[in-house]
């Protein structure tokens, strides 16, 4: 049982203390984001740049020369996947570059530092090393925790009265009316309701929705098919009888919680030092305002999962552990000249702000940027009706062709996008961005290639500067 659990991880995390201290430092970061917003790139670019000395100028040990040497080594947990670090970075670097396929459950990779030591003296003692065991899972799953305070009722009320309105949802609304939910369960039934409400997920996220939990609906793993993801929320019956339909959703919902959820928190979650959010939020500014507020609540939603002091469960999972830097970034600035790259900054900083005053958050050192993996694009100036456009140009990922776009404009004042009703909505990005899917351009990591991503250096210093 849990307690038994509880208790056995606790000596095994004393275990792994005391080994610790006799063995060289690591930082666990934890990698997360909804999907597409871009984990798998960033990962697999961040330790190219690293292993093959890549431009990493704002990374202070990289800038100073301490970094002797970084290479991959077998990572501490065997049972969890690695990080297909080789396959990624052939098709990146491939003759014809390919995006590499997105993350779908929780990977690891452990890349090892040799460091010189900082200072005048530091050469007289011998190289450090430090482990840095990157974790990259489904932004999806963190917000399962919103999950665990709540019960199949209030969960199912909630869910239904916030996607009713989204025409996304129109199909799952139609099948769900006129369900009598006391009727008894019947396996097809429950089937059908649970395909219906994955569809709605699945089509909410491609809309730019972010508030698509239970998570693994979208990303099912090994669980697809399974009862505990065979459920979907109902309009409550007057009564519930047993046997009744709503009665066997409740268990399984209940089921998830204890089965899905809470072991992804205990196993991955609770050991995680530093943490990167991504998000795409270009996408969901080009989606619109309801997409962008839909962004806001999910990022105060993973903000309170890292909260410290956070009530129940949690903290008994954690104990005083705590992450200590986290840091929301803004994926595929590529797609923007740079002269929008500070308003994208400015606009990260303000959506963090907020999500930070909703969450309550205070603890861990916070940060937010605007960054690009990967660039996938060259800047241009091009001349249109008198005016001079910032542009980007990129070969496109349907039929090759290489072209400029013009993305559109960001508002100068983030409020236009946090308060659009109050500014007067509009809507941003609305020049080419939709049709700018760009092939991913060579990887290119020597001095003098050319930036091959942008500000992945300043995450990096953030993140794990500190300890390097
Ligand atoms: P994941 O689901 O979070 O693992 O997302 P991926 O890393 O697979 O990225 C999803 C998609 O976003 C990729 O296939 C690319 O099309 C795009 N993408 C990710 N990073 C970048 C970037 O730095 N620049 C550009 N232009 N596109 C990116």
């Amino acid at each position: 049982g849990d307690i038994a659990d509880d208790l056995l991880r606790g000596l095994g995390g004393l275990g792994s203390g005391l080994t610790e201290a006799f063995s060289d430092p690591v930082i666990r970061l934890g990698v997360t984001g909804l999907s597409r917003a871009g984990k798998t790139v960033f990962i697999t670019s961040l330790v190219a740049n690293l292993m093959d000395r890549g431009r990493m100028p704002g990374l202070r040990a990289a800038a100073e020369g301490r970094i002797l040497s970084a290479f991959l080594q077998p990572q501490p947990d065997d049972t969890v996947p690695r990080f297909d670090y080789e396959v990624h970075l052939d098709e990146l670097t491939g003759p014809a570059p390919r995006w590499p396929e997105s993350t779908r459950a929780v990977s690891e990779l452990r890349l090892s530092f040799r460091l010189a030591e900082a200072g005048l003296f530091g050469g007289m003692r011998g190289p450090r090393t430090l482990h840095l065991d990157i974790v990259d899972y489904p932004g999806e799953w963190l917000l399962d925790l919103a999950l665990m305070e709540q019960d199949y009722a209030g969960w199912s009320a909630e869910v239904l009265t916030r996607i009713e309105p989204r025409v996304e949802a129109a199909g799952y609304m139609a099948q769900i009316a006129g369900l009598d939910a006391a009727a008894a369960h019947d396996e097809m039934r429950a089937k059908a309701l649970a395909e219906g409400f994955a569809s709605y997920l699945g089509a909410a996220r491609a809309a730019g929705y972010s508030d698509c939990t239970p998570g693994r609906f979208l990303l099912p793993g090994e669980l697809a098919g399974s009862p505990v993801l065979t459920f979907a929320p109902l309009p409550k019956p007057a009564e519930t009888p047993r046997g009744a339909l709503w009665r066997e959703m409740e268990r399984r919902f209940e089921a998830y919680k204890a089965m899905v959820v809470k072991p992804f928190f205990r196993d991955h979650f609770a050991r995680i030092d530093r943490q990167v959010v991504l998000v795409d939020a270009l996408g969901a500014i080009h989606a619109g305002p309801r997409a962008v507020e839909d962004m806001r609540r999910a990022m105060a939603g993973i903000l309170a999962a890292f909260r410290p002091g956070r009530t129940g469960w949690l903290t008994g999972l954690l104990g005083l552990r705590r992450v200590e830097r986290i840091l929301f970034a803004a994926t595929k600035a590529d797609h923007l000249h740079h002269s929008e790259h500070a308003k994208l900054t400015r606009i990260m900083a303000a959506l963090m702000r907020e999500a930070k005053d909703r969450a309550e958050f205070a603890g861990a050192e916070t940060a937010a940027m605007a960054i690009g993996s990967l660039r996938a694009t060259v800047e241009e100036s091009v001349r249109h009706e008198g005016r001079v456009l910032d542009c980007v140009r990129g070969r496109l990922l349907d039929g090759g062709r290489e072209a400029a776009f013009y993305p559109g404009e960001l508002p100068d004042n983030p409020a236009a996008l946090l308060a659009p009703a109050r500014e007067g909505a509009t809507q941003w990005l609305d020049a080419d961005y939709a049709v700018m899917a760009f092939a991913p351009a060579v990887l290119k990591l020597k001095p003098g290639e050319g930036p091959p991503h942008i500000r992945l250096d300043r995450a990096a210093e953030f993140l794990i500067g500190d300890r390097l």
